[in-house]
């Protein structure tokens, strides 16, 4: 794929106010008008560059929009004070009572939530339904459906979304097609593959460095100028709004966003490729052994490979547990949900982030509870932290195939 997602981003130049290689962070809620005619005006959308109120944009927040805007190819973009803030709003701004929504079975805990329990609320129907079997997706449109939603490489699973298969049967039914790709910055631009929104949480790789929550939508103009609409629209709504302080500090982080993903891809395919040749099970999709590496490897950037997420299968939620512990102490990383930190983080889906998820849907999903969900770190020396981790899996008489088959 030709689209340089970093080489735009990298081009991107801001000035400070006073000639700083940074912009100026915007610090306040409100701001003043010359005349009352402007304010008018701009209350009516009606002048761009003028600033009304910083629920409905900030100097900070559009700079940082204009960054994510690049990085996903796509017109422009908004962003909010967290990834679900972005979801909800995507949601409710397309969506009204009566409407139905395909969604993949296999998604981020808090928005498979909204969707399954949120939702009815409104009388929203949702048909979630195994987005790599593009038979199902079909099936499910019905004339009520509003939109299709999956994410690029989904949570926890890690199953990889054919983007441009999906895209093809959304323009047929004239849906938009609502990718989140908050596992996979970089690696893969679903913009680019045919997707007419795509969402993030910034909290994980893009900021990078888990001290803060934030989202983005990025999508066409209108789309974005339609969740600002003072009247109707649901991102000025529902108010989910960035600060301004926040949102400077995730632009700087992402200037280094295109080697962290580098190191975090090169450092989790050493871990997916070893522990796989020990005969654990391990998914990754870097792994030939992966379902979704064809997928994968047609529509990713290939410089950025296969991204920082990996699972690990040790059978029993028992000996994951121990394992996490064991590794913690040991300095290999933390037992923390979330993911895209410079240090591992590793946590068992099962009983934490997909928790929403009732047990027998897990189960059919494939999502075992001796799984481990581990976002690998920047580590310098990979070997040297395979040879710890090995250790580790030694000293609890964890081993290969036959644990991980239970
Ligand atoms: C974390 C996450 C979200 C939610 O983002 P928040 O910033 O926590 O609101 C949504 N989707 C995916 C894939 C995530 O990992």
């Amino acid at each position: 794929m030709d689209f340089k997602a970093a080489d735009d981003l990298q081009d991107l130049q801001y000035f400070g106010e006073y000639g700083g290689v940074n912009p100026s962070i915007s610090d306040s809620s409100t701001y003043t008008f010359l005349s009352a005619k402007t304010m008018f005006d701009t209350f009516e959308g009606n002048t761009e560059g003028c600033y009304l109120y910083s629920r409905h944009s900030s100097p900070s927040n559009l700079y940082l929009g204009e960054a994510l805007a690049a990085l996903e190819g796509t017109e422009t973009a908004n962003v909010t004070a967290s990834g679900m803030g972005a979801i909800s709003a995507v949601i409710m701004e397309l969506c009204q009572a009566g409407d139905h929504i395909v969604c993949s079975r296999t998604i981020y805990g808090g928005t498979y939530a909204f969707m399954k329990n949120f939702l009815k609320k409104f009388n929203i129907s949702i048909s979630f339904v195994d987005t790599t079997n593009l038979h199902e997706v079909k099936d499910a449109i019905d004339p009520h459906t509003k939109m299709i939603y999956c994410e690029s490489v989904s949570n926890p699973l890690l199953e990889v979304a054919d983007i441009e298969a999906l895209a093809k049967i959304a323009k047929k039914h004239r849906l938009p097609l609502v990718v989140d790709n908050t596992f996979s910055p970089l690696s893969i631009s679903p913009s680019k593959l045919g997707a007419d929104i795509v969402v993030h949480s910034l909290t994980k790789f893009i900021n990078g460095t888990s001290d803060c929550v934030a989202g983005v939508v990025c999508g066409t103009k209108e789309f974005c100028l339609s969740l600002k609409d003072v009247n109707q629209g649901a991102g000025m709504l529902l108010g989910s709004t960035l600060d301004s302080l926040r949102a400077s500090s995730i632009l700087k982080n992402m200037r280094t966003l295109h080697i962290r993903i580098k190191k975090h891809s090169e450092n989790a395919l050493y871990l997916a490729q070893n522990f796989e040749k020990n005969g654990f099970r391990v998914v990754y999709p870097g792994l030939k052994s992966h379902p979704g590496h064809g997928t994968m490897k047609k529509q990713y950037n290939q410089e950025y490979g296969y991204g920082g997420l990996m699972t690990l299968d040790v059978g029993t939620v028992e000996k994951a547990n121990a394992l996490m512990e064991l590794m913690q102490t040991k300095g290999l990383g933390y037992l923390a949900v979330s993911l895209g930190f410079y240090k591992t983080l590793f946590s068992a889906p099962g009983s934490s982030t997909s928790s929403e998820i009732p047990m027998e849907e897990q189960i059919k999903m494939g999502l075992s509870n001796g799984l481990i969900r581990f976002s690998i770190g920047l580590d310098n020396d990979i070997h040297r932290t395979y040879l710890a981790m090995k250790d580790c899996l030694k000293q609890l008489n964890i081993s290969g195939h036959r644990e991980a088959k239970v």
